[in-house]
């Protein structure tokens, strides 16, 4: 799947309410089943029609986009079912979360039949009915047969076989089916049989079933309701990824489980049909009202895992060109494509599928690759093999996209997808567990097929922002989530869905560039190439990658290891965490510690007596050494020493490509900064980013002072790479600092002090805005940092860029075909209402009501929070709560008012004094993410229990004890930082 967005995880927020939806219904249907499963069994018709009787499970339509939004629910879990005498199975095979190894798929022939008409455009009716036939091979002889299915109704199961070995034929045997019933807790259909089945032959199960479409789900088989030429369409495609083949068929749904599939789809005529494979012929039939549908036929698949199966039927237009033979597709609404919207990613498709078969040495299998742009996909993107797809968001170009970082995301989301044919759909992890050998290497060829394009990208400064900061912040000692898990940890469906996060991506991502960086590019794409030859069309645990990699050390002389390879990495992905790498340059000693998050003395006692074997690229005075392995606890190294009259600097950790953060003593952070003020230029731009984002971090988790962390941004004058002022502004102006009007003691301090330094690169930034802004067109950096470097100065009062969101804001409200630049318009939105009164907020909320684009909508209720008014923001959460139907669907706007910089208190009482209208807006469970804004300020045991009280009122007993707990953690943090505050403080006042 795409990597997933900056909000971290992957688990789908309709998955929870719906099943707590479907329980009810559940429930009923499992009665209603239970009755039915003689039947089912007993009945030998194979009738493709939906049986619309009792079989129907009656279910509810899942959330619909219109309703309040609801907080983002826990992973998946399955409805409890009580065990009543009627459905009370003694424990069995069906209370494991693995298949048993008694049958292996080969071959399925699928059908499937969605109702789907284009003048019925309704959802919550709409079904689908389907036909499965599956060739298995028999290893242990069982009467028991398990398949996973979910949300299915069966209408009839049938065994036939022992096959003929030569013609395969199934008519000379049947094996009776006497019941079939669910194991819902690991979602199992469950076929018990009149006799046993024989190791060593093949039978064909026949099942017909059918099941319901869902609208704004994107698991299994669902619906998007979207505008194109001006009218209401339809289209319905497919998600599988990880255990969602289960809604659509009774399948085999493990990834190691590969078998071919011959897929049959019946639609209406005016849609077209696709699938993995091209189409191989069309056909009409009729069904019992005498309507004509469309059966189109797809040439079988090769061997692959169920995840990857995957249909769309929609009324779309496509361009199209030709790769090398193989036909790419781009598909999305036709307005779209005769914009030339697909245009940009229809280029660059061939020349990325070219690049990575040159690269690995391996064609792709398939003859077309379709892509289909889906209006709203909450995956982001998904691989499946001959038939990708992605949110429209991320696949089409518009024009005014020319300003955003569009063009980067499509680029790497589309690499990312790509690199999947190769990493997923040609070699598939063994089990869930190992799905980094999937995501992690996806998404580090991400930077180097962009790189490959452009050479000119800067792929290091890439890699740190979009994912080293992000996993680095996140990953600690006391995480427990390794990058690699043990499949038998995991005892839930909804576990596997958890581990579509930033370990898996980010840091699995970086397992593999830290691998290349030791092991030399060419014998790191070396070692892959054997690895996906080897596994093609097959399955590969983490020691199967392991093995290719020493096989690739083992036959050269040149790089020799201090250990196997796999010892080396289990170091890595086995254990949560990351090391602290101490350099004492005086000495030479380097040390390694976990990081801990805010580490106390003797923290590693309490856990973790691993080390980490760890490579050390370094650098001396700007020259690149040789590597050096830390595979002890300590080990010294005499070259790195440096005494106080040179003028010598080392770094550890050359391009950041190793997974841990550097630490120096105090001679060694001294000489750095010494450099750094004399002449920054001559530390390469990653390394300077390197050096704020671990001295940040160290001092915040009490790994140094935070006096070290604050000398390194006394150069700052000199600095003119706007990524590295990103990082400075990200870790010292933090939206903590800024909405805390306690303090008012640091804010002068850090104004003077900032300003001094800002000067430089707002001149710059500020005039390309007002002068010449489409040159930064292809900029990637500082159309990402831009906003926070224009938010800082605006907030430190800086007039010049106070004066230029005036003029903005007042350009585009006079003339609004003056845009305001993409990069800055969250800034100029929110200053142009906070410098304006009455009047310009009521001018936004008229653009707002206006808007249809959910980004577009988000972004002017920001705005509209950043009044400094009370009373603006008051009216504003009351027309939050009252309007009705209501207009601000978007967002909490309690929230986005107590977020603002003066709102916090002004959305405390309104909340206090409102709380019931609040709750049937927003939820009683939204206070909980409300305490945690609102909680920023809190220190003192008289203002948690003002807030407890509140709360003791309002809340159940359960989420009274949660806030209580939480409100604790807040003041003990909040007291932390008022520490950490007035030592900037305190270092401001000396350094101002
Ligand atoms: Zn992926």
């Amino acid at each position: 799947m795409g990597p997933p967005s900056s909000s971290g995880f992957y688990v789908s927020r309709a998955v929870a309410v719906l099943l707590a939806g479907l329980a009810a219904a559940l429930l009923l249907a499992l009665a209603v089943l239970a009755a039915l499963y003689g039947q089912c069994a007993r009945d030998p018709s194979s009738e493709m029609q939906h049986r619309g009787g009792p079989g129907a499970a009656p279910v509810q339509p899942r959330k619909q986009k219109e309703q309040p939004p609801t907080p983002k629910p826990g992973p998946a879990r399955k409805p409890a079912v009580a065990a009543t005498p009627s459905d009370w199975r003694p424990p069995g095979p069906w209370d494991q979360l693995r298949l048993p190894p008694w049958l292996v798929p080969l071959h399925y022939e699928l059908e499937l039949w969605p109702r789907l008409q284009p003048d019925q455009l309704s959802a919550p009716a709409l079904r689908f009915t389907g036909r499965v036939n599956i060739t298995v091979h028999c290893i242990v002889s069982t009467a028991r047969l398990l398949l996973h299915s979910l949300l299915l109704d069966c209408d009839s199961a049938e065994v036939r076989g022992p096959l003929s070995p030569v013609t395969g034929d199934a008519t000379i045997g049947r094996v009776p089916v006497n019941d079939v019933w669910f194991a819902l807790d690991m979602e199992y259909m469950v076929l018990e049989l009149g006799e046993a089945l024989q190791p060593g032959s093949r039978y064909k199960l026949q099942l017909s079933f059918s099941g319901p479409v869902y609208q704004d789900t994107w698991e299994g088989l669902f619906l998007n309701l979207y505008t194109d030429q001006g009218e209401r369409r339809a289209l319905l495609a497919s998600h599988m990824e990880p255990t969602f083949a289960r809604y659509v068929f009774p399948c085999f749904d493990e990834p190691a489980l590969k078998a071919t599939f011959s897929i049959t789809i019946i639609h209406h005529s005016s849609y077209v049909a696709l699938s993995n494979m091209p189409r191989l012929g069309q056909s009409e039939k009729e069904d019992v009202n005498g309507s004509k549908w469309t059966v189109t036929t797809f040439y079988t698949t090769p061997l692959m895992p169920t995840y990857l199966v995957a249909f769309a039927i929609c009324d779309c237009d496509h361009v199209n060109r030709t790769e090398r033979g193989q036909e790419i597709s781009i598909w999305a609404r036709k307005d779209a494509i005769a914009n030339g919207y697909a245009d940009f990613a229809l280029n660059i498709t061939g020349p990325i599928f070219s690049f990575l078969e040159d690269l690995f040495n391996i064609s792709y299998p398939l003859p077309k690759t379709d892509i289909i742009a889906l209006p709203t996909f909450d995956k982001r993107a998904m691989e499946n093999w001959g038939l990708l797809m992605f949110d429209e968001s991320l696949l089409l170009l518009q024009p005014e996209d020319q300003l955003t970082e569009k063009k980067t995301v499509i680029s790497s989301i589309v690499s990312h997808e790509i690199g999947h044919q190769w990493f997923g759909n040609m070699v598939t992890m063994a089990w869930w567990n190992n799905l980094w050998l999937n995501e992690g290497f996806a998404s580090y060829f991400e930077f180097e097929i962009i790189n490959h394009f452009n050479p000119k990208f800067p792929r290091n400064e890439v890699f740190f922002t979009n994912i080293l900061y992000g996993v680095l912040k996140e990953d600690h000692a006391l995480v427990f989530r390794a990058v690699s898990m043990k499949a038998e940890n995991f005892t839930e469906t909804g576990e596997i869905n958890e581990i579509f996060d930033l370990f898996t991506y980010n840091k699995g991502a970086s397992m593999a560039r830290m691998l290349s960086s030791f092991l030399s590019e060419s014998l790191f794409i070396s070692a892959l190439k054997s690895y996906l030859k080897i596994f093609s069309f097959s399955n590969a645990e983490q020691d199967d990658l392991w093995r290719h990699f020493q096989m690739a050390i083992d036959d050269q002389g040149k790089i020799l290891l201090p250990a196997t390879v796999k010892s080396i990495m289990d170091s890595w992905t086995h254990q949560s965490g990351f090391p602290v790498i101490t350099l004492n340059v005086s000495t030479g000693v380097m040390k390694q510690e976990p990081f801990y998050l805010g580490k106390v003395k003797n923290q590693t006692l309490l856990t973790h007596n691993d080390t980490w074997i760890v490579p050390i690229l370094w650098i001396k005075n700007g020259t690149t050494q040789s590597l050096v392995w830390l595979d002890n606890s300590s080990k010294v190294f005499p070259e790195m020493q440096v005494s106080d009259s040179e003028h010598d600097w080392v770094i550890l950790n050359l391009n950041m490509t190793g997974y841990y953060r550097v630490n120096y003593d105090k001679l060694g952070w001294k000489k750095l900064n010494q450099q750094l003020e004399k002449d920054p230029k001559a530390i390469p731009v990653i390394h300077r980013l390197q050096l704020i984002d671990d001295a940040f971090s160290l001092s915040k988790n009490n790994y140094i002072e935070i006096e070290t962390a604050l000398d390194l941004t006394k150069y700052l004058a000199e600095e003119d790479e706007i990524i590295v002022w990103h990082a400075v502004l990200l870790n010292l102006v933090t939206r903590d600092l800024i909405s805390n009007v306690n303090n008012y003691d640091i804010y002068p301090l850090l104004k003077k002090y900032l300003l001094k330094r800002l000067m430089s690169i707002w001149n710059t930034y500020s005039t390309i805005i007002r002068e010449n802004v489409a040159t930064l067109q292809d900029d990637y950096l500082a159309l990402m940092s831009l906003e926070e470097l224009f938010r800082t100065a605006c907030w430190l009062g800086l007039e010049d860029c106070l004066q230029l969101s005036r003029e903005l804001f007042r350009n585009w409200v006079t003339h609004p075909e003056n845009e305001i630049p993409y990069p800055i318009r969250n800034v100029i939105l929110c200053y142009g209402i906070a410098l304006g009164n009455e009047k310009e907020w009521d001018f936004l909320l008229s653009i707002y009501n206006n808007k249809t684009k959910e980004e577009e909508r988000m972004q002017l209720a920001y705005a509209m929070g950043c009044s400094k008014d009370p009373w603006i923001l008051n009216r504003y959460m009351e027309y939050a709560i009252a309007t009705s139907p209501f207009t601000f669907n978007e967002t909490n706007i309690i929230q986005v008012v107590a977020e603002s910089e003066v709102g916090r208190y002004i959305a405390k009482d309104f909340l206090v004094n409102n709380w019931q209208a609040v709750s049937e807006r927003y939820g009683a469970q939204s206070l909980v993410t409300l305490i945690d804004i609102i909680g920023r300020t809190i220190s003192t045991d008289s203002q948690i229990m003002e807030m407890q009280q509140f709360c003791s009122n309002v809340l159940e007993e359960h989420q009274r004890l949660s806030i209580h707990a939480k409100l604790q953690t807040i003041k003990q943090e909040n007291l932390e930082k008022k520490k950490r505050n007035a030592r900037i403080t305190a270092w401001l006042r000396e350094n101002t």
